[in-house]
């Protein structure tokens, strides 16, 4: 669009607009004109100010260009369809004949241009523009402004129709209604909801039984009062007959902090629903069996979302990261590491334990698979608050597999000890720090595996030590020379 004045057009515009200024004060008056445009160019591509003039709209600019373009081409069919009269009127004399032919050229050729650079300026690509941005009809309002009223005319109906424009769509929300698969109903409402809006918001919740079940699911990003008093008072009717109506917020909780009466001033940013991220606790508290609700919201949500790309994977994985870590339901590896379907090939464990090579077949399994597939990286990722380095320094016995399986840790309990006079180790609690030496400790253990080793050797193959923070939400790198944590650089 900055072509608009790069081009020229808007020079070409007053030129246009001086030749109808002509007729009216003369040319000297048109000269002005023209040369005051060639001025304001000048001004706007040295102060760099052109792209900014088009903030008044894209639509505005070209459709008050098109309207002086049709102005022009009138003014030049008109005259054409004068020529007669011109060619009788003009006075006979020496070479009479030789004067009328050329005036009647002139007339004809200065018709003909202007109605061709007129025509080229209306530009049939920029109509296709406007219909697919929906600009359209700020572009005709005007363009008919500016041919029936004049160029202010024209161009302040033209910034109406774009402010009118801008609001319905700022303003305009989504409401469908349908029954749900089990029984009651589902009232789904997603866009701003404003007083704009609410008229329309009623009209769509009659088509509800009165007195049904009705989950009312919000997808807004703005909430103001009027439409929430109507939402308000409708479940207060529907309820008042037998109904029962649950709200669920799912973008964010425009609803709960309009009834605390904490709403908030501006509308809140798109982003992930909330509850991709958040637990179960937050949003399904009430369910008595939250991994069917879970379940159920995915196929409903979160399915459509993730779909193209597991298409893409359907016929086989190509993880680049082979991601070792806890057991621990508060460590989520996707989560943590921004990473969807095909990018993490895992292994959970209780205390994120690799033993040395030739002691788990699992954790060998894994571990070539991952090498095979031809993963770049390997992180071995620790976290805060661990039971199983809590429970391994406690020194109480436990039976079972457990017990089995945290003797894989005595290694580790090792490095901490010999560790424990580091500089970092003094302001760091016992289970904290075994848990930083344990990530050091598989790491040393993993490159007892050949298949591992020779990647390394041959440049193939990285390896990482994390440390997951729970309660600050950070992932740090853990230094292997002094036991710090130190933030994961930007690559
Ligand atoms: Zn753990």
């Amino acid at each position: 669009m900055r072509s608009v004045i790069t081009r020229l057009e808007l020079p070409l515009a007053v030129l246009i607009l001086a030749g109808g200024l002509s007729h009216e004060y003369g040319w000297p008056v048109a000269s002005a004109v023209v040369l005051g445009a060639a001025g304001v160019r000048f001004v706007l591509g040295a102060t760099r100010l052109g792209p900014g003039t088009l903030r008044l709209s894209p639509a505005v600019v070209h459709g008050a260009l098109t309207g002086a373009a049709a102005t022009i081409v009138l003014d030049q069919v008109h005259a054409l369809l004068d020529l007669p009269d011109i060619v009788r009127l003009w006075p006979e004399g020496d070479g009479g004949l030789q004067h009328t032919l050329i005036v009647g050229a002139i007339a004809v050729a200065a018709g003909v241009l202007g109605g061709v650079r007129g025509i080229k300026l209306i530009g049939v690509a920029h109509l296709r523009t406007f219909w697919r941005h929906h600009e359209i009809l700020t572009y005709v309002v005007t363009a008919a402004g500016v041919l029936f009223g004049g160029l202010v005319a024209g161009v302040v109906l033209g910034l109406l129709a774009a402010l009118a424009v801008s609001v319905y769509r700022l303003t305009h929300c989504t409401v469908t209604v349908a029954p749900c698969e089990d029984a009651g109903w589902r009232v789904t409402v997603r866009g701003t909801l404003v007083f704009l809006g609410v008229g329309r918001l009623l009209r769509e919740l009659r088509a509800v039984p009165p007195g049904s079940a009705v989950t009312l699911e919000l997808h807004v990003d703005f909430l103001d009062h009027a439409a929430f008093e109507a939402l308000r008072t409708w479940r207060e009717e529907q309820e008042q007959l037998g109904g029962r109506v649950m709200v669920e917020e799912v973008h964010d909780s425009w609803y709960q902090r309009a009834g605390a009466r904490h709403p908030l001033l501006r509308k809140t940013l798109p982003g992930p629903p909330r509850r991709f991220l958040a637990p179960w606790g937050s949003w399904a508290r009430a369910s008595r069996d939250p991994i069917t609700t879970g379940v159920a919201e995915f196929q409903r949500r979160g399915a459509e979302l993730v779909r193209p790309y597991l298409m893409d994977l359907a016929d086989g994985q190509q993880p680049e990261q082979f991601f070792i870590t806890c057991a621990d339901s508060r460590v989520v590896p996707n989560v943590i590491t921004m990473s969807g379907p095909g990018d993490l090939f895992c292994v959970r464990n209780v205390g994120n334990l690799v033993p040395q090579h030739g002691i788990d077949p699992s954790i060998g399994a894994a571990i070539e698979f991952a090498v095979k597939l031809g993963v770049t990286s390997i992180a071995v990722c620790g976290h805060s608050d661990c039971g199983a380095m809590k429970a391994t320094l406690s020194g109480k016995q436990l039976g079972g597999h457990l017990g089995q399986w945290l003797r894989h840790v005595t290694p580790s309990v090792r490095l901490f000890r010999e560790t424990r006079a580091w500089p970092e180790s003094a302001s760091v609690k016992g289970h904290e720090w075994l848990g930083r030496m344990n990530v050091l400790q598989q790491l040393a253990h993993l490159r007892t595996y050949p298949a591992v080793a020779e990647a390394i050797a041959a440049g193939r193959l990285r390896l990482h030590g994390l440390y997951f923070d729970i309660g600050a939400a950070k992932v740090s790198r853990v230094c292997p020379d002094t036991g710090k944590l130190v933030e994961v650089p930007a690559s």
